[in-house]
């Protein structure tokens, strides 16, 4: 019988919630690309309801316990005597959630013998060192397409708040102030923009195919190029290189797995490429970015604002500079943990384990790593440039 890590992030401080402001959330079958969403045998919790807290345990306990299995869930997961450290050194499974981040280093690995599967509950397992991983003979998987569209929503939301510059002016409107000449000061429109994506992949398009009826020019850079009827269709600019892309457009939003190739790859160099007046938003992963190099461009004015939900480390200390730069419109780690993300990758991890227990094939596409070596989405997305 197996015992399971399971990382998760603390219940909020008023307490696990007891009601909800919705009753339920919509069924979400099939993805754009024709993908089904997660189809374990059965679930054990109510979609719509929180499940990525320590409360929630992903709904996970019942399935495991009844075969068997030994379930810890915890969310002490940072120093060298965590819970996560103590409970690791015998476990065979762990599942953590990029919201709140496992970091599973070579260090960590070698103290856990036992330990074969890495579980993303959600997209983007850079949080574990996946060269270590393949070296230690790990299956590294995350539930692919889960919450790709919940980003892109939150990109979008994102998008035109900085271009419009929404929150400074909700902020007049809390403080009971009217003076609209300051509310507009930097209000733009972004109908005839241009709107680039840096890697397009499940995100990245339904970014594009989201920004389309706004009437803005959409460009792309991506290793992989998109169908052309796609390009067609979305009347798509294709650029070499993510700078060529940044010098044409108004708007970039990055999209990229976090690896050795696009750590910090966006630094004071790209900045400088950019037009004055730009803006960005990178709801992928914070390390892309060289955070000095980021505020400088924004204190000096080159850029006009920057969003995101996605830092480093995570949790961001309450003194992070990114909390505080200005003209930044930053969420907490949230856009793909939304309640109603929460339940497909809590069914695809769900999924994931059934099939690992029952020694059936983990779906192709949920593959970061496997057999020594980069597999799946993870020889498509992550191993490239
Ligand atoms: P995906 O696998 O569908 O697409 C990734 C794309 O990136 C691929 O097309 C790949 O070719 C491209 N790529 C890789 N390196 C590149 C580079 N250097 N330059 C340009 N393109 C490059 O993944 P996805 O579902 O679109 O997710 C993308 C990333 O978004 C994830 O890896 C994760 O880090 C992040 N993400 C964040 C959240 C969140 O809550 N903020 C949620 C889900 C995913």
């Amino acid at each position: 019988m197996a015992k399971i890590v399971c990382v998760l992030y603390p219940d909020p401080v008023s307490g696990h919630p007891t009601s909800y402001a919705r009753d339920t959330i919509p069924t979400i079958a099939t993805y754009p690309n024709g993908q089904t969403a997660p189809n374990p045998k059965a679930i054990d919790f109510t979609p719509g309801e929180l499940l990525g807290d320590v409360t929630g345990e992903l709904g996970l306990r019942r399935f495991l316990e009844a075969a068997g299995h030994t379930l810890v869930v915890i969310s002490d997961k940072e120093g060298p005597d965590s819970q996560l450290d103590r409970e690791l050194v015998d476990a065979d499974v762990v599942i953590s959630q990029p919201f709140w981040p496992a970091y599973i280093t070579r260090e960590r690995m070698e103290k856990a013998p036992k330990l074969k599967l890495a579980i993303t509950a959600g997209i983007g397992s850079d949080h574990v060192d996946l060269k270590a991983a393949a070296d230690h003979g790990l299956t590294v998987a995350e539930v692919t397409f889960s919450n790709s569209i919940s980003v892109a929503e939150h990109t979008v939301m994102m998008i035109l708040s900085l271009v419009r510059d929404y929150i400074p002016q909700h902020d007049i409107v809390r403080a009971g102030g009217w003076n609209i000449s300051e509310a507009v000061s930097r209000s733009y429109d972004v109908e005839g923009m241009q709107v680039g994506v840096i890697a397009a992949g499940r995100i990245g398009l339904a970014v594009l195919r989201r920004m389309k009826p706004f009437d803005v020019g959409l460009h792309y850079f991506d290793f992989h190029r998109l169908p052309a009827d796609v390009e067609k269709e979305l009347a798509l600019t294709y650029h070499p290189s993510a700078q060529a892309l940044a010098a044409a457009c108004d708007v970039v939003s990055i999209h990229t797995p976090l690896t050795p190739a696009t750590d910090t790859m966006f630094d004071a160099d790209f900045f400088a490429g950019m037009k004055r007046g730009s803006y960005i938003v990178n709801n992928a992963r914070g390390k892309l970015i060289d955070h000095e190099a980021l505020v400088a461009a924004l204190e000096s004015g080159h850029l006009a604002g920057y969003a995101g939900d996605t830092w480093y480390p995570q949790p961001a200390p309450a003194d992070h500079p990114w909390r505080s730069m200005p003209h930044n419109g930053m969420t907490p780690h949230t856009s793909g943990t939304s309640l109603s993300a929460q339940a497909r990758y809590a069914a695809g991890t769900r999924e994931i384990l059934e099939c690992w227990f029952d020694g059936r094939p983990i779906r192709d596409e949920y593959l970061i790593i496997a057999g020594g070596g980069y597999a799946g989405t993870g020889a498509h997305s992550y191993a490239v440039g």
